[in-house]
């Protein structure tokens, strides 16, 4: 009796606590009939793994807002009792770890649902088909298990995720409403896509500039699958995409990559012809930019495909669909789910070719290094702070450096200038080469030039490292003797005594970053405005002077936070005894600028970009630890500007920008204010009263111009219908490098030299501002260093202002019309944004 009554107690679910439940019996509710939050999915994954054998979860992190980062590994009984030794043996047969393999041949099958966040239903197809692999009665998952190993993801982005779905789930109607008018199809700013700092997930791979990424990367390194499935969705009237990916395909994809994508397409195809759902295939999905979820794997070796499904967050759990149907949300995680489950049912059945491919893609790149140069050096004249942190990045994705151990002269390409020549190595210069177990990744990387055998990519066609970085570097053929790299050694020693003043030469972000713990520490430092010489020694434009006076304050704890600052940061401080330099100008004098601590207002929400905002925000919080204000585009009419100094505009279209409201912003400008106005939104200002900023030097120039399209317009009007999408491509300069001459004197440049490599995402030409300072520019599509540029964007590169400032009255405004926070991957510019912000202007 008493039994009984716990029984009828207990709620059904504990009842048979130690059996397999599905998705529905665990959640309450069929999978499709609503979207499931995050902290439920992990739930349903530790239960599974709780009762299943053969079946265990690996956390791998958290994410910015703190939610469990994980995946489940799944395979037969057999294979999880030596589930190490299979993993290690996968390593020493790509050569990533040495030794002989010695086990078994398995397939490793990795599946990532959800980098998306808004892209919701693949975290529910997870669920379904974590469950089919767990089940013991499913014969056929069970037989492919036999002989691999699958790794599941659910949620590569559960920030992103759960704001979709909590969105989603307060907003829809009691009953679902399929009408894709209704605002339960009409996703806010800044939408789910994204993870917690607005970046996009999937095309941070190779970068790892964002936590989730970068934590899960460690992980996928310490396996190397052989297969990796990115699931995503599109707009609702595509029906589904699966591999073979289209063109362009880097030409370092192997014809084995190639053939397996397609076989695995033709399983694909054969359920969903079975089931007459529709499909496509080749088309919109290339395979180029090495920062996907499917090249990036693709570049480790694995067969790298995306899975696109109808639906997206306008797909919400029922929409109308152009034909006349409803989609749903069962329907669409129906879909993820067999393709998830025939993905594994291929590899299986190809288990020892797709192991020994796997083999020969990385003793074939060892051996013979894809592509025209082999080794690239890095002379160790470069900055230490930027080739430091490229050696940290280069062990993130686990490609191997060393140094030069002898000195010779040898024929090589020259990034700086982009040309051959001889150059020489000098021991004890970086080096990386491509003779390595990840020699495609370091080809790919490093290349100067990709090979583009179609432009009509869906992402950047330029990432050359050196250019990323800043460095001076060379591209060779032959090889150059190595030895192991040293560790790195703090360089830091801690002053003693009680100098007049600390000296730190300005270069890079590890300098930005000290300079805003001098913020928080409220330490009064003055940038120096000329070069000067003190001790023998020069220091440049930008050399911060931290001088005791003006810091007495503090009294002795001054040294003391100085010091513990250097140390954090690795900064090599100079102590001087005196305020009186040999060249140059004295401590004391006007040169010496004190650097005020701004206060900062960030603009976000509708009409700006939401990733453009993101970057900044990243910036601020993650990169360099210096707090913003965020302000809202809904209601920056109506504050008082004069609470900050700084007000930074990202790319947008900024709808919200009247007539009123720049006129507000001029005045601001005007008594003291700092404009930071950056990418697209220099188009909002181009042209207006009060406002520098043309498109044009001179009224000929426009009407040249317009002449000139009016002509192409009218040549252009016989183009074949078939030809439209390749024209478009005229006009674009998505992704390329250039090389923008900068005029270093100015403070917007402090601490670069006479050039800057800058990633060109727009076309759009500015002229030369006629009233102010033309920092950075461009002459000429000379300019042009890496990627690919359409014609008629190349003629716009001709004189044009990329970086300036326009001084009015007492404040500035401040032109970046190349966004230097591209995605945080873009090392050399992060400097630039930061001279914006704190040097400019003072
Ligand atoms: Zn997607």
């Amino acid at each position: 009796m008493r039994k009984v009554l716990i029984r009828i107690l207990l709620p059904f679910s504990m009842l048979f606590a130690d059996e397999l439940q599905s998705p529905a019996e665990f959640l309450g509710y069929n999978l499709g009939d609503n979207f499931t939050y995050h902290h439920r999915v992990v739930s349903y994954f530790e239960h599974v793994a709780d009762v299943a054998s053969n079946v265990k979860i690996i956390p791998y992190g958290k994410t910015y807002e703190e939610r469990p980062l994980l995946v489940a590994v799944i395979s037969s009984e057999e294979n999880m009792s030596m589930l190490d030794n299979l993993r290690k043996d996968n390593l020493k047969r790509a050569g990533v770890i040495t030794g002989k393999a010695s086990g078994k041949k398995v397939g490793i099958v990795w599946l990532s649902y959800n980098v998306h966040g808004n892209e919701a239903n693949s975290t529910e197809a997870a669920m379904k088909t974590i469950h089919a692999l767990a089940n013991k009665n499913n014969k056929s998952t069970q037989a492919w298990l036999e002989n691999t190993i699958v790794i599941l993801d659910p949620c590569i982005n559960p920030d992103g995720r759960d704001r979709y779905v909590h969105w989603f789930r307060m907003t829809a109607n009691r009953w679902p409403d399929a009408d894709p008018l209704s605002r339960e199809h009409m996703e806010p700013w800044p939408g789910g896509r994204t993870n917690h700092y607005y970046f996009d997930l999937n095309r941070d791979w190779a970068w790892q500039s964002q936590t989730e990424s970068e934590s899960r990367i460690k992980l996928y390194n310490k396996w190397l699958p052989h297969v990796h499935v990115d699931f995503h969705e599109q707009g609702v009237n595509n029906p589904y995409f699966f591999a073979p990916a289209s063109e362009p395909y880097h030409e370092y994809v192997t014809d084995w990559q190639k053939e397996l994508q397609t076989m695995i397409g033709q399983n694909h195809a054969k359920y969903f012809d079975k089931n007459n759902w529709l499909y496509f295939t080749k088309e919109v999905f290339d395979l180029l930019y090495p920062s996907y979820g499917d090249t990036y794997p693709t570049y480790n070796g694995a067969i790298g495909m995306t899975y696109e499904q109808a639906g997206h967050s306008r797909g919400g759990l029922a929409v109308e669909t152009e034909d006349g149907d409803t989609l749903t949300l069962s329907d669409r995680l129906t879909h993820h789910h067999t393709t998830g489950l025939s993905t594994i049912e291929v590899a299986s059945n190809n288990v020892d070719q797709i192991v020994s491919e796997f083999t020969k893609f990385f003793t074939d790149g060892k051996k013979n290094p894809k592509g025209e140069y082999s080794t690239y050096i890095i002379p160790k004249t470069n900055q230490d702070d930027k080739v430091n942190d490229l050696k940290s990045w280069l062990d993130k994705n686990g490609i191997e450096h060393a140094v030069a151990s002898a000195s010779k002269s040898i024929q090589g390409f020259k990034y700086l200038t982009g040309k051959k020549g001889q150059v020489k190595v000098t021991k004890g210069d970086m080096v990386v080469s491509a003779k390595q177990a990840k020699s495609v990744l370091v080809q790919v990387l490093f290349e100067p030039q990709t090979v583009l055998r179609d432009s009509m990519t869906y992402d950047i066609t330029a990432w050359s490292i050196p250019y990323v970085y800043g460095l001076d570097a060379y591209a060779l053929k032959g090889d150059v003797k190595l030895s192991t790299a040293k560790n790195l050694t703090p360089k830091t020693k801690v002053i003693t005594g009680s100098p007049y003043a600390y000296i730190l030469p300005w270069k890079g972000i590890n300098d930005l970053k000290f300079l805003a713990y001098l913020f928080k520490h409220d330490i009064v430092t003055r940038v120096s405005i000329e070069p000067f010489e003190l001790d023998n020694r020069e220091y440049s434009r930008g050399t911060l002077v931290i001088t005791r006076k003006g810091n007495e304050k503090h009294g002795s704890i001054f040294d003391e936070v100085v010091n513990r600052g250097a140390k954090k940061f690795n900064r090599l401080l100079t102590a001087s005894t005196t305020g009186l330099v040999s060249k140059g100008k004295d401590f004391g004098s006007s040169s010496m600028r004190v650097v005020k601590r701004p206060k900062i207002g960030l603009v976000s929400g509708d009409g700006v970009g939401s990733y453009r905002y993101g970057e900044i925000w990243h910036f601020f919080e993650r990169q360099i630890e210096f707090p913003v204000t965020v302000l809202s585009s809904d209601y920056l009419t109506s504050i008082p500007k004069h609470d900050f100094d700084v007000i930074i505009l990202p790319g947008g279209n900024h709808g919200y920008l009247n007539k009123e409201l720049l006129n507000e912003l001029r005045h601001w400008v005007r008594s003291g204010g700092r404009l930071i106005i950056m990418d697209s939104t220099l188009d909002k200002f181009a042209d207006q009263k009060g406002f520098g900023l043309t498109k044009f030097a001179t009224v000929d120039e426009k009407k040249a111009s317009e002449k000139k399209n009016k002509e192409r317009n009218l040549s252009e009007r016989l183009k074949p219908y078939r030809d439209r999408q390749r024209s478009r491509l005229s006009q674009n300069a998505y992704g390329s490098i250039v090389k923008v001459k900068i005029d270093n004197s100015h403070p917007l440049a402090f601490g670069y030299n006479d050039q800057y490599f800058s990633l060109k995402l727009r076309s759009n030409r500015y002229a030369y501002l006629p009233r102010g300072w033309n920092v950075g520019t461009i002459q000429d599509s000379t300019a042009i260093i890496s990627g690919f540029v359409g014609y008629k964007a190349q003629e716009d590169l001709r004189e044009s202002m990329v970086f300036g400032v326009e001084n009015i009255g007492r404040g500035r405004v401040i032109y970046l019309a190349d966004n230097p926070l591209f995605r945080a991957f873009w090392y050399n510019g992060k400097l630039l944004f930061g001279n914006a912000v704190f040097i400019v202007g003072n």
